[in-house]
């Protein structure tokens, strides 16, 4: 089946059997073997099923370049943010790396995937800071993460040769872009919209993707319904106080066992990704990945993948005005805030309740901290299922907590493993 993903790309997927793989590395002469970070190994998994559709490896400097200065690739596609391998300059000398190179990347102590190197060279931190985060302040955790990357960055295509195993739960939800599109199709879905989530849900988001649903849905026939909400979790690195990734993942899935949705119009599944934390121009790529992954839709509430001050709460709306609609095979639902009307007595929407000055807001902080006392929250706040399944995974997988601690983070079993190949 043929798959049409972001610029009009058949979607990418560059993974070799490890019999295919075994024999190429028997064909390279003296193979180079340089051993990645998670964060490499995660887009390595991105690029090779397709979530980057049409990427099929790292940028090279124009493809990166363009992205900064211009929002697309070399080609005139749109793109929000470069993906890009770093290295330092010694390393490269110390194994001999040059242009044209195939070399064997390592991740977990086993072999994971080709690189076939492009190109090598360097560009501006700062420069990429500035273009795609609005910033170069240090104390933005995506200038962090760019202030930590190596001196030197190589450009080329990669394939895949470990199949990744995922452990439980994760395995239960992780569906690469074709296969997630050929469950939309099993289960008859015309529309799908997606919910880009790092939480636990309280009722807010329940009303913010039953919202979206409504939106999606829009002029299609009601009477067996064609428009699902694909809750898409973003799995990537973790900070002492997150929600453990076990809790976000059957948290959301709990949602529809208690049938709070219906089980025919919501299902979950996850991203390898690590935020940067770059607003509208992470709004952007997070509309492109779920493009590919069969997305017709994508929901943006108030300050999608914000940080602090940095941005204005609806700059991640406002970018798709900047943008043609004809670059994008997905469509941006644009939302305002869901809160707590004691004069309508229920959850209510900012768009649409004349109580402004009874508003309650959901306050992430403040459920965090019933939670952290080990406390129900009100049902209005949270469905009580979800209380219990936060508190089963925090036994289960957290170490007694549901967010996560020093020794969830040294010692969590790992999200994927690799098998010696
Ligand atoms: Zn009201």
């Amino acid at each position: 089946m043929k798959y049409i993903g972001h610029g009009n790309k058949e979607i990418v997927e560059r993974v070799l059997s490890p019999i295919e793989a075994k024999e190429k590395i028997k064909k390279i002469k003296e193979l180079k073997e340089v051993v990645i970070s998670s964060r490499i190994a995660r887009e390595c998994i991105d690029i090779a099923y397709g979530f980057f559709t049409p990427l099929e490896g790292f940028m090279g400097k124009e493809d990166v370049n363009q992205v900064c200065k211009k929002m697309t690739l070399k080609d005139g596609t749109l793109w929000s943010i470069p993906i890009i391998f770093d290295i330092t300059q010694q390393e490269i000398k110390e194994k001999g790396i040059k242009e044209g190179d195939t070399i064997l990347l390592r991740y977990q102590d086993s072999p994971f995937a080709f690189f076939e190197i492009e190109e090598i060279f360097k560009y501006s931190k700062e420069e990429i800071a500035q273009n795609i985060l609005g910033t170069t302040d240090t104390k933005h955790p995506g200038v962090k993460m760019l202030d930590a990357f190596k001196d030197t960055f190589l450009g080329g295509t990669i394939t895949l040769i470990n199949t990744p195993q995922f452990n439980p739960p994760f395995d239960k939800f992780w569906y690469t872009p074709r296969q997630l599109r050929k469950k939309f199709s099993q289960k008859g879905w015309k529309r799908i919209v997606a919910h880009q989530t790092r939480n636990v849900p309280h009722t807010g988001h329940e009303w913010l993707m039953k919202g979206a649903w409504f939106s999606a849905n829009g002029d299609l026939p009601v009477e067996k319904l064609q428009t699902g909400i694909l809750v898409s979790c973003i799995i990537g690195p973790k900070r002492v106080g997150d929600y453990i990734d076990e809790a976000i993942l059957l948290c959301q899935h709990k949602l529809h066992q208690e049938g709070y949705f219906r089980d025919d119009i919501h299902m979950v599944s996850f991203v390898l990704w690590d935020m940067r934390y770059a607003g509208p121009k992470e709004a952007i790529l997070h509309a492109i990945i779920r493009s590919n992954l069969g997305c017709t839709h994508h929901m943006f509430g108030r300050d999608h993948a914000g940080v602090g001050s940095y941005y204005d709460p609806y700059d991640a709306h406002r970018i798709f005005d900047q943008i043609p609609l004809s670059s994008l095979n997905i469509k941006p639902i644009r939302i305002l805030e869901w809160w707590y009307c004691p004069i309508c007595q229920e959850v209510t929407y900012s768009g649409l309740c004349g109580h402004i000055e009874h508003q309650q807001k959901f306050s992430g902080t403040m459920i965090r901290s019933i939670i952290q006392d080990k406390v129900q929250p009100a049902r209005l706040l949270m469905r009580p299922e979800v209380f219990e399944k936060i508190m089963e995974t925090a036994e289960h997988y957290g170490f007694g907590s549901p967010f996560c601690s020093e020794e969830y983070l040294a010692q969590r079993q790992p999200v994927f493993e690799l098998s010696p190949l």
